[in-house]
């Protein structure tokens, strides 16, 4: 078993509760790793080493230019390792290589030459005011210490995502991985040493939610927090925010509906849905979990959805040809099968999967793709995220039928559209309830374009240029031209 440290301050600590816990390889239901149980104490040595960095150390003197710089290095240490750290994912949370491995070396790393870009290319304006003998200005300010929180599903690319745009604004951080999925995070930091990061820029503590993320939200030096994460931690992370008044960017789940139009290419919309859900196993923020078909559609795509999605091979996530992965952890396992047998007791009809796939060569927490009919909008199955590789398929009658199906949910991340007539398709665009419209095409997401939730699914925005301005603060700045100021007393 490997043991891990955690990073303060450039240096390797071990936790100062003496406590480790133990994380599991989901491909073999078996523990691999020790990860540090971070408290409170571990917590604020990280806050006041990246307070230190921020306000003092080498990040205070390091201009726009000199950020840009330290980010391209970090790309190409992404690049170099790619194979290690996205081995190391797969191993601690069963995610398939090939799904991580490219990814860092391509649009992963292009985060990082995105927004070393971008460092130095943020510009205040000189505003016309209405007053005389006066000039106002304004600059763009980092915050200075912020919290980065993140899930289990994605460790890297989420901590990227944050990591890149807040380091070239100019802050300096630390990250949170779940306590589900812990070691990709610290692998990173090891990796990061040859970008030669100033000690305290970026800070990694370990642990559980109540404890270290707690002790994180809480503490009065951290001044932004970005959490990534279920609607219930979220929930709770934003009221403690707010008891401080601290910003939050905050990335929440989903229960993102697929319309399948009259007119779709069915073969298109049903590798489009298939391929929207299942090959993380469902586990995925965006996945399209509620399909919602039209009636003459409805039992051909049920029967092909079906045969595409039974005849994916489960498997090991580090052979390229597995096509759907481990649930990534226990507890989640015995989640997902809860939610199944709720589904049936609701009186949903199973037509897929339902039950758990045993590999015995393998041994992990498997199950094969899962699709539901017979569902009404009020089952649990239809409102509450499964995160796991089950979907729901609905029929609909008519357009505003479907409209109205796709936004009622609490969540708005994303939604599928699948039609021949475009055109249309951008009109129903409008009036879906959620942060990314696909049309014709679903799971896309690069470093340019901005991802976010409406309604229950969060606020703020991740990539893009609005990801950056998420970690800068405007300052308004009042200069005098007058020669004199004049009495307020005469
Ligand atoms: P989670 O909310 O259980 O945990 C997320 C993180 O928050 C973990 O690091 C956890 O330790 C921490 N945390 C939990 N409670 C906390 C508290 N009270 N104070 C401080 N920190 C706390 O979520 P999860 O199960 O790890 O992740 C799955 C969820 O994440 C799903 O809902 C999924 O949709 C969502 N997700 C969203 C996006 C997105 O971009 N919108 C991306 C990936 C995952």
């Amino acid at each position: 078993m490997k043991t891990y440290q955690y990073f303060c301050d450039g240096q390797w600590r071990d936790p100062s509760s003496g406590l480790w816990f133990e994380s599991d390889n989901p491909t073999r239901g078996a523990p691999w790793a020790r990860i540090p149980r971070c408290n409170a104490e571990d917590v604020e040595a990280a806050v006041q080493a990246a307070h230190r960095c921020f306000s003092t150390g080498a990040w205070s003197r390091t201009n726009a230019a000199g950020r840009g710089r330290l980010l391209r290095r970090m790309g190409d240490v992404v690049v170099r390792h790619a194979e290690q750290l996205g081995a190391i994912e797969t191993t601690d949370n069963g995610k398939r290589r090939s799904d991580i491995v490219e990814p860092l070396k391509t649009w992963l790393a292009d985060s990082f030459y995105y927004y070393a870009g971008l460092a130095d290319k943020v510009e205040g304006a000189v505003i016309p005011v209405d007053a005389p003998d006066l000039l106002n200005y304004t600059r763009r300010e980092p915050y200075g210490v912020c919290a980065c929180i993140t899930a289990w599903n994605s460790p890297l690319l989420i901590a990227i995502w944050k990591m890149a745009p807040a380091l070239a604004a100019g802050n300096t951080l630390v990250l949170k991985p779940s306590e589900h999925a812990s070691a990709s995070t610290l692998a990173l930091m090891e990796v990061l040493a040859e970008a030669d990061l100033p000690p305290g820029l970026v800070n990694v503590v370990t642990g559980f939610g109540p404890e270290a993320g707690a002790a994180l939200v809480d503490h009065p030096l951290v001044r932004l927090l970005s959490f990534t994460g279920g609607f219930t931690g979220g929930s709770h992370v934003a009221a403690a925010a707010g008891r401080q008044a601290k910003p939050v960017i905050m990335e929440l789940g989903g229960k993102s509906p697929q319309i399948v139009f009259r007119d779709a290419d069915l073969e298109l919309a049903v590798h489009g849905v298939a391929s929207g859900i299942f090959p993380p196993s469902g586990q995925s923020c965006i996945s399209g979990s509620r399909a919602i078909v039209h009636r003459s559609l409805y039992d051909q795509f049920v029967r092909s959805l079906c045969e595409v999605a039974g005849r994916a091979r489960l498997g090991d996530p580090a052979d390229p040809m597995t096509q759907v992965p481990p649930i990534a952890n226990r507890s989640h396992f015995d989640r997902v099968l809860q939610a199944i047998e709720t589904a049936k007791k609701e009186g949903a009809h199973c037509v897929l999967g339902g039950v758990p796939t045993h590999l015995p060569e393998l041994g992990g927490w498997f199950i094969g793709p899962t699709v539901f009919t017979n569902v009404t909008p009020q089952m649990q199955i239809m409102r509450e995220e499964i995160f796991g590789p089950v979907i729901a398929v609905l029929p609909f009658d008519d357009d505003e039928e479907a409209i109205r199906l796709a936004n009622d949910t609490d969540y708005g991340l994303a939604a599928g559209l699948w039609t021949a007539d475009t055109a249309r398709a951008i009109g129903f665009a409008d009036r879906i309830q959620a942060g990314t419209v696909y049309i014709n095409n679903y799971y896309n997401a690069t470093t340019q374009s901005p991802v976010g939730g409406f309604k229950r699914s969060g606020y703020g925005r991740e990539n893009g240029l609005e990801g950056m301005l998420a970690y800068l603060q405007t300052k308004s700045i009042w200069v005098s031209t007058a020669p004199h100021q004049p009495n307020p007393f005469p």
